[in-house]
């Protein structure tokens, strides 16, 4: 059985990659306002995966017998002034969701709750490939700066995320 401890954390969690996924939805619609395409369409796929992360939270927490209780989702920023705004910012919030991922694996553990930390496991390699990801997009904005043609070919390669 949870405690009740893990079991507020866990649908802290839950809500948090809601939020992730409320977050990249909306950075994907300013990309679509600015007809950045790729980039919208690998925002689209992220924002999927982010409430995919929240639904293992969901099913973990049926799974153990334990309550979701479902709280509201913040509103996320409307805009950004452009792709590279918009990645240092999800570099910064995937840096965010780490120590969160972190601290509920540290819970886990001060807990003797092995199998939360073990579900927690996935997660924790998960935030690993987030940072890296979001980091190198970041960084190949930056090379990018202010080329068009570099942005463009990003919106044309970033754009193939989710279709085979
Ligand atoms: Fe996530
Ligand atoms: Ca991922």
């Amino acid at each position: 059985m949870l405690s009740k401890k893990m079991e507020k954390a866990l649908n802290e969690q839950l809500n948090a990659e809601a939020y992730s996924s409320y977050l990249y939805l909306s950075m994907s619609a300013s990309f679509s306002a600015r007809n950045l395409k790729g980039f919208a369409q690998w925002m689209n796929v992220q924002a999927k995966e982010e409430f995919a992360h929240a639904m293992k939270f969901y099913d973990y927490l049926i799974l153990r017998g334990a309550r979701v209780t479902l709280q509201g989702v913040a509103q996320p920023p409307a805009d950004w002034a452009g792709p590279a705004a918009a990645f240092k910012d999800t570099v910064a919030h995937e840096e965010k969701v780490t120590a969160m991922i972190d601290k509920l694996a540290d819970l886990a553990v001060a807990e003797k709750d092995h199998a939360s930390r073990e579900f927690l496991d996935w997660f924790v390699k998960e935030q690993v490939e987030e940072e890296a990801q979001a980091n190198e997009i970041a960084q190949r904005l930056n090379l990018a700066g202010s080329s068009t043609g570099a942005l463009l070919f990003m919106d044309h390669e970033l754009g193939k995320r989710g279709k085979g």
